[in-house]
């Protein structure tokens, strides 16, 4: 079994879904005691938090890089970063580190297309609805048509990911606001959606809606548990 290396604390609550994810696999799939192999570096996300809204993405990207190497030289195989948004600076960690990068999108495009899905609304924080660096990557490379909220839906959004599920509430009147974002976006002929944010599954599960929903952290952490499990190298 490969060492998976993980990229945490933005948030912890998410982190905390990707660690019961990969062990959880890995008990199913190898049963018994089994459990997986993981070094984790987690973050403290309040620091990274300032410096993503003042748009000082190169000192997040050093710090994020020093963070991924501790990883990388405690023994990983391979490195996930526990979030959408992060991915943002993904290129220039993937640039100065030894071990290979999972990421995020590719894991979750390459499951839109095997379910056949052409046309996906897109939630996740404002960068990552707004900014072409997960967009493009879904388009450009996959050929996925991303739709995204409104003006308003985007601001929701948002503000519930940052003010109440990175803080681990869960409150009704957001996943209320959720579900209308998601099925205006259904009607605009989004065929499913990505939940692009690795806390929004904490809020929104499918038995809430019957439109299609691709949460990224699950995908990204089956993709994970497929590469630690695998024979190749
Ligand atoms: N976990 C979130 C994401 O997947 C938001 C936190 C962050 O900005 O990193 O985008």
């Amino acid at each position: 079994m490969k060492t998976i290396g993980l990229l945490g604390g933005m948030s912890w609550e998410s982190t905390l879904s990707y660690y019961r994810a990969l062990n959880e696999g890995v008990k199913k799939q190898c049963g018994g005691l089994n459990s997986a192999k993981i070094v984790l570096n987690s973050v403290n996300f309040a620091e990274l938090e300032v410096l993503q809204h003042q748009e000082r993405w190169d000192e997040i990207a050093d710090t994020l890089t020093g963070a991924a190497r501790n990883v990388a030289s405690a023994g990983a195989d391979f490195l996930l970063i526990c979030t959408n948004t992060m991915h943002k600076v993904a290129p220039q960690i993937e640039q100065r580190l030894a071990i290979p990068l999972l990421h995020i999108a590719d894991a979750t495009a390459q499951q839109l297309q095997a379910d056949g899905i052409q046309r996906v609304g897109l939630l996740g924080t404002a960068f990552t609805m707004e900014q072409s660096f997960y967009k493009g990557r879904l388009s450009e490379q996959y050929g996925i048509e991303v739709l995204v909220p409104d003006a308003a839906g985007r601001t929701d959004v948002h503000r519930i990911i940052y003010n109440e599920l990175c803080l681990g509430q869960i409150q009704v009147q957001s996943r209320q606001r959720y579900l209308e974002v998601i099925d205006h976006l259904h009607q605009q002929g989004a065929e499913a959606i990505i939940l692009g944010c690795t806390e929004i599954a904490l809020l929104i599960k499918p038995q809430h809606t019957d439109v299609p929903l691709y949460d990224t952290t699950a995908i990204h952490a089956q993709a994970a548990l497929e590469c630690a499990l695998s024979s190749k190298e």
